[in-house]
């Protein structure tokens, strides 16, 4: 049913250089044996993780998205047959045809938000939970819709083992979710052919929905739109993407 098999949720083709380094990252076993030496437990994949952030993702500048993903875990969020790329700048599948979104556009997009701590944010489509994570390492008060009842339960489950407080529920986010609306921001990172109106709705005096649109299987638009004085839609272009479809509940 879900046309994603040639589809890779928050890839792009241009707005973000490609890096110029090997595909694969350093295997992770030399970091750990560099590291063996401290007494603190250790992330095998810090090193990775602050090589993406400070070498790969060149479209960013807000020191707080840099420092949560300096942070967050992404290796907890993909599939062990995918641990070594976990710091790749690439998508990467997560099972049902759906991907954890390519780490420069993660960044892109929470940029985009203009959101900090206390803020309140809306994210339809889990996927992994890594975005979701993201934004709740900013102290952002995150609320999660994934279509897909599997992924809800295990990204919930990860985020939780993390400690994230996040709260994440399984449904179509075409909706939004009223009964926490207004959102100070709404992500959506599968796209949808149109700007769900519900979710323009749910949005407070001056906030930012940041979603990819277009048609499904082809390059779409990364758009990040802010609700102006007049209740109307300022948009921004952020560049062509290439995300899964926003599919909708039978
Ligand atoms: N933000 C995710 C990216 C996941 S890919 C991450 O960080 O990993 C996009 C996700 O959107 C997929 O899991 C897909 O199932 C979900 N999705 C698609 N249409 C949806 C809808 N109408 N409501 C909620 N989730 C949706």
């Amino acid at each position: 049913m879900f046309l994603v098999t040639v589809a890779a949720c928050g890839g792009t083709d241009i707005g973000v250089s490609e890096p110029s380094r090997p595909e694969t990252s350093p295997a992770p076993s030399t970091t750990i044996a560099a590291e063996t030496t401290t007494t603190a437990p250790t992330d095998p994949f810090r090193a990775d993780r602050t090589e993406m952030v400070d070498v790969l993702i060149v479209a960013v500048d807000d020191e707080l998205t840099m420092a949560a993903m300096r942070t967050v875990p992404r290796h907890e969020f993909v599939p062990d047959d995918y641990l070594d790329q976990a710091y790749n700048d690439h998508p990467l599948p997560i099972g049902h045809g759906q991907t954890i979104s390519q780490p420069s556009i993660v960044a892109l997009m929470t940029q985009a938000l203009e959101v900090g701590p206390g803020d309140k944010v809306l994210e339809i489509g889990t996927g992994s939970g890594y975005q979701a994570a993201v934004l709740a390492e900013m102290g952002v008060e995150v609320y999660t819709i994934e279509i897909i009842e599997e992924l809800a339960a295990t990204a919930g489950a990860v985020l939780q083992r993390l400690g994230y407080d996040v709260a994440t529920v399984h449904g179509d986010g075409y909706f939004g979710w009223e009964e926490h609306a207004p959102f100070d921001a709404v992500i959506v990172t599968a796209a949808p052919d149109h700007v769900p109106q519900p979710l323009v709705d749910q949005l407070a005096p001056g906030g930012r929905l940041v979603i990819p649109i277009g048609p499904v299987g082809a390059v779409q638009t990364l758009w990040a739109f802010e609700l102006d004085d007049e209740g109307e839609l300022v948009a921004t272009n952020l560049g062509a993407v290439y995300f899964v479809p926003f599919t909708r509940a039978e």
